[in-house]
């Protein structure tokens, strides 16, 4: 037995056989033969036959993605489709085959050619090098497989990410959210990677999917071999290689029941359980695995991913149908928070190095994409009006101004009053800023006088408190909510609302671990909103806990120095 370790991203544990995802594997090219032996009209048959096999197999993935993970992620495949429908490629590709190039050498090299391009222009774009990998793979695997002068090495390849048998660990150096989107959660007991971090878009869809996964586990994941028996531990972080029976043993036992009720600590203190929402197809999760609401609702999900943003009917749609789910539950939608990490392409937004300290958030929509804003307001107010409505809160991101708060307040008002300008029927939903950043966090007695509530988000609090980029793995000790600046931010936030009417929740990812829930309560928290996957376990915890012995706990871990001691406080590990 031997323990690997990375970085617990979706906090289920799974075992199975190792497979390696290798999408380059198999698509060796055979040697180039001299032009003039190239029979160019067949050439451009294969090359035709293949660009129509490739357009299956995206339209397949398409599909599997848009019933597994719902329309919007699924949206990156017609991307795909559309590089095959790519005039210069194509035409590129086509006159080289015509100049005696066999197809799959033009398809290469073509590809190539673009890819560099990509590759050379930094930020977002370069993330469009992938879609293009993917696109050239599969034209590749249709043309190889019709080769049958060659004997090309695809016994490592697995191309069928959708198919894959029931219990396979899947290893990769790293997945992109369309691979991701792809697994069938029936069949994929977890999913292990070289690279990448907790909050990369494809570790969140994991997540959605609910497949235990560990990420960024570096180079020792290298050495596994296909088949090897693997425990994919999402708790903990770890990647058990030949797990023994005892270890093996205490997978699946922490399935914690479901609790479709409120719960209250043991003496009677309720909290609110509610879930995270990224995209529509979380939202039937969260409701079956009891979340007591949506605590976070990433409006940015209706703006990926698409040509345009999204019209306020779009809006209005996706917010009622979250109400209707919910109808005797709050609803905290936040206003669009793009910018930095989340890429719109059609926005072109400006291109920032991390850690994301410029336009974003509620910076961009109270500046240049006002009326953006001002559409997803009316969408929000008429909302509020509809059938469940009175659940609906909604909640700025990324505060760090008063005159911010004031003036997305007076966006509402004159929303408001427009609607009523034209007789449509609307309501001014509960008002929330999202503490994010030290400035919301030493003015949040003032945010809280003006506003309904507070949602701490850790995320972004511990990047800013700590100076520690979310996304950088070489920061993982210094990106950690539980190092005592952090726990102090969130200690002042509570005390600061504690003397207004204002409610205070937590929706980054600290919220949804059980071991911190006891800690959460002491610190005086109202509502947890996390991961539907968590919401069980974290129900079951907190009518555990005993509200004075939390507060307590809480006043030992304010009081040490560094989070090693936090840790030790709180029984748990993780250095
Ligand atoms: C956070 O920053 O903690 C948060 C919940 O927002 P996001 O992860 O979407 O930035
Ligand atoms: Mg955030």
């Amino acid at each position: 037995m031997r323990t690997l370790t990375g970085v617990g991203s979706t906090p289920l544990s799974g075992v199975g056989a190792a497979r390696w995802y290798r999408p380059e594997a198999g698509l060796t090219l055979p040697d180039r033969p001299d032009p003039s032996a190239v029979d160019a009209d067949a050439e451009l048959a294969r090359f035709a036959d293949a660009r129509d096999a490739a357009r299956e197999s995206i339209r397949d993935a398409r599909d599997r993605a848009a019933e597994r993970v719902g329309e919007e992620e699924a949206a990156v495949f017609e991307a795909h489709e559309q590089f095959l429908d790519d005039p210069e490629l194509v035409g590129d590709i086509e006159a080289a085959v015509g100049d005696g190039t066999p197809a799959e050498h033009a398809v290469h090299d073509r590809f190539a050619a673009a890819i560099e391009q990509f590759e050379a222009l930094d930020g977002p774009m370069a993330e469009r090098a992938d879609d293009l990998r993917d696109v050239r793979d599969r034209l590749l695997r249709a043309l190889l497989n019709t080769r049958t002068d060659t004997d090309a090495d695809d016994g490592a390849a697995l191309a069928d990410l959708g198919d894959l048998p029931a219990g396979t660990v899947l290893l990769a150096e790293r997945l992109t959210p369309s691979d991701t989107a792809e697994l069938d959660p029936d069949a994929v007991a977890g999913i292990a990677t070289v690279s990448g971090g907790r909050t990369a878009h494809a570790a969140i869809i994991a997540r959605s999917l609910s497949i235990p996964a560990v990420v960024g586990v570096g180079e020792p994941l290298r050495e596994v071999e296909d088949g090897a028996e693997l425990l994919v531990d999402g708790t903990d972080g770890r990647v058990v290689v030949d797990p023994d029976a005892a270890t093996r043993g205490g997978v699946g036992s922490a399935a914690a029941p479901v609790v479709t009720e409120r719960v209250s600590t043991a003496d009677g203190r309720s909290i609110e359980v509610a879930a995270n929402v990224g995209s529509e197809a979380e939202i039937a999760p969260a409701t079956e695995r009891g979340a007591d609401g949506i605590g976070l609702f990433r409006s940015e999900f209706l703006f990926y991913d698409r040509e345009t943003p999204p019209t306020e009917e779009d809006q209005y749609e996706a917010v009622t149908a979250a109400l209707s789910a919910f109808p005797d539950d709050r609803v905290v939608v936040r206003t669009l928070d793009i910018g930095g990490d989340k890429r719109v392409p059609y926005l072109d937004l400006p291109d920032e190095a991390n850690p994301f300290l410029g336009r974003r958030g509620i910076r961009l929509s109270l500046g240049e994409h006002r009326d953006l804003f001002e559409t997803q307001l009316r969408a929000l107010l008429r909302a509020a009006a509809h059938e469940g409505g009175e659940g609906l809160a909604v909640m700025f991101p990324l505060v760090s101004r008063i005159e911010e708060v004031e003036d997305a307040i007076s966006a509402v008002e004159s929303v408001a009053a427009d609607l009523d300008g034209e007789g449509v029927d609307h309501a001014v939903p509960e008002l929330g800023a999202m503490v994010e950043t030290p400035a919301a966090v030493f003015l949040a007695d003032r945010l809280a006088e003006r506003l309904d509530f507070l949602s701490i988000g850790t995320n972004d609090l511990t990047q800013y408190v700590m100076a520690a980029d979310r996304e950088n793995d070489g920061v993982d000790a210094y990106h950690d909510p539980l190092h005592p600046a952090v726990l102090r931010a969130i200690d002042r936030t509570v005390s600061a609302a504690a003397g207004t009417d204002a409610w205070v929740g937590m929706c980054g990812e600290m919220a949804g671990d059980p071991a911190l829930t006891e800690l959460l309560v002491g610190l005086g928290l109202d509502e947890l909103s996390m991961s539907a996957v968590t919401v069980p376990a974290v129900k079951n915890r907190v009518s555990e806990i005993d509200s004075a012995e939390a507060t307590a706990l809480a006043d030992e871990a304010l009081a040490r120095e560094t989070r090693t001691e936090v840790r030790d406080v709180l029984g748990v590990d993780g250095e």
